[in-house]
């Protein structure tokens, strides 16, 4: 038998083929070999029985924050990663041009987890809090520079529309971003929201025209100033006009981002995520941002189907990294990144930014992650029982 591992028995999801039924899963030299019913797992190095959990691939965060030892809030990134059953994160800006090369050599440099980055156009990143007062903290062509130095493992330009910077430098700030994302040729990622500095709210409305196709904003369901609900909580016009040019919105969950109610409201009127990730960080695993699986069951909670929750949770987030041919997909012959999740009904219940709470019947959590063939065991999770969310 050639192969390394078979995983016989599960619901392989694999959303971007429309893929939904029992299967089996063969994988040899760290490519998908074999979807297909009946693979024989004997003679194969390893059989992994997935009876009663779903196969899907990889989970990919576009939004997670892990310059562990190099910024305060940073979380260990395979505690985020591949230990969660993520087997791709994508730093949201925790290094500027100045620490940028520690993130390179400490956290892709050693992380078991495939790890890529936004640069902060702030010179320090997240390493202090705000991390811009004023133009002084801003360096746009040491950004460029950076980002010209490591192409395709920096794949955006990261501001935040939030805190003194955007008080004293108003909609320059986010110019600086984005002069910086277009002249690095590479997507600009904007985070709206300041529950911390209250920022003049209309800064939303002013920068949502500069953006273009592939850029991407972040928090879309966030209740704080800045959120993207006029007066009247209808969606601001100028949202609308950005995502019919190709801006793409995810509502990364964070700590202080998501609001059950405003996301309702929202879905309300159509305007839906097109990917979900956690903004995690070492204190919001602490407190409501306890990884992707749990992020992904607030979805399902808020009433996205299975099928949607795993798409934007692979296929979509595969394509803002550029790989949808490699990753987000169990296709013949692409790289081997998989999870084996388990489905558990139950009461639970979820917490938002503002003390809301939201129950759900369905939660996920992870069994066991591939990337590019190598198996990795979880965590213990992040609750003090593991895995399962908080019950009702
Ligand atoms: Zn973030």
């Amino acid at each position: 038998m050639p192969y390394d591992v078979v995983i016989t028995g599960g619901r392989v999801i694999d959303p971007g083929r429309d893929v939904d039924a029992l299967l089996d899963v063969a994988v040899q030299d760290g490519k998908i070999a074999k979807v297909a019913a009946g693979i024989d797992p004997s003679g194969a190095a390893r059989n992994i029985d997935a009876s009663d959990r779903i196969v899907v691939p990889g989970l990919i965060d576009v939004h997670a924050h892990i310059f562990e030892h190099g910024v305060g809030n940073g979380l260990d990134p395979d505690l985020a990663g591949v230990r969660s059953g993520v087997t791709t994160l994508v730093d949201g800006g925790s290094a500027g041009s100045a620490n940028y090369e520690g993130f390179h050599h400490h956290i892709i440099g050693t992380a078991k987890t495939r790890v890529l980055a936004n640069i902060h156009i702030a010179n320090t990143g997240l390493a202090q809090s705000p991390e811009a007062r004023d133009a002084g903290d801003v360096d746009v062509d040491a950004t460029i520079a950076m980002a010209h130095r490591y192409p395709g493992e920096i794949i955006g330009v990261k501001i935040r529309a939030c805190g003194p910077a955007v008080a004293s430098m108003g909609l320059d700030y986010i110019k600086a971003a984005v002069t910086a994302a277009r002249e690095s040729g590479v997507r600009l990622m904007v985070h709206i929201g300041d529950p911390q500095w209250n920022v003049d709210p209309t800064i939303t409305a002013r920068l949502l025209p500069l953006l273009q196709a592939d850029d991407l904003v972040t928090h879309l369901y966030t209740g704080a100033p800045g959120k993207v609900l006029d007066a009247n909580r209808n969606v601001l016009p100028e949202l609308v006009d950005a995502r019919a040019r190709g801006v793409g919105f995810d509502p990364a969950h964070g700590r202080w981002n998501i609001s059950f109610e405003v996301a309702k409201r929202m879905m309300a009127q159509g305007i839906l995520p097109d990917s979900i990730s956690t903004d995690i960080t070492k204190p919001g695993r602490l407190s409501i941002v306890k990884s992707m699986t749990h992020v992904m069951s607030k979805f399902l909670a808020l009433g996205f189907s299975l099928n949607d929750v795993i798409k934007m949770s692979t296929y979509v987030p595969a394509g803002f990294i550029y790989m949808q041919d490699e990753l987000g997909t169990l296709a013949e012959g692409t790289t081997a990144d998989i999870a084996i999740l388990s489905i558990a009904h139950g009461k639970w219940t979820y917490e938002d930014a503002d003390g809301a709470s939201l129950a759900g019947d369905t939660a996920l959590e992870p069994v066991l992650a591939f990337k590019g063939g190598e198996q990795h065991s979880v965590d213990y999770g992040p609750f003090p029982w593991g895995w399962l969310p908080n019950r009702a």
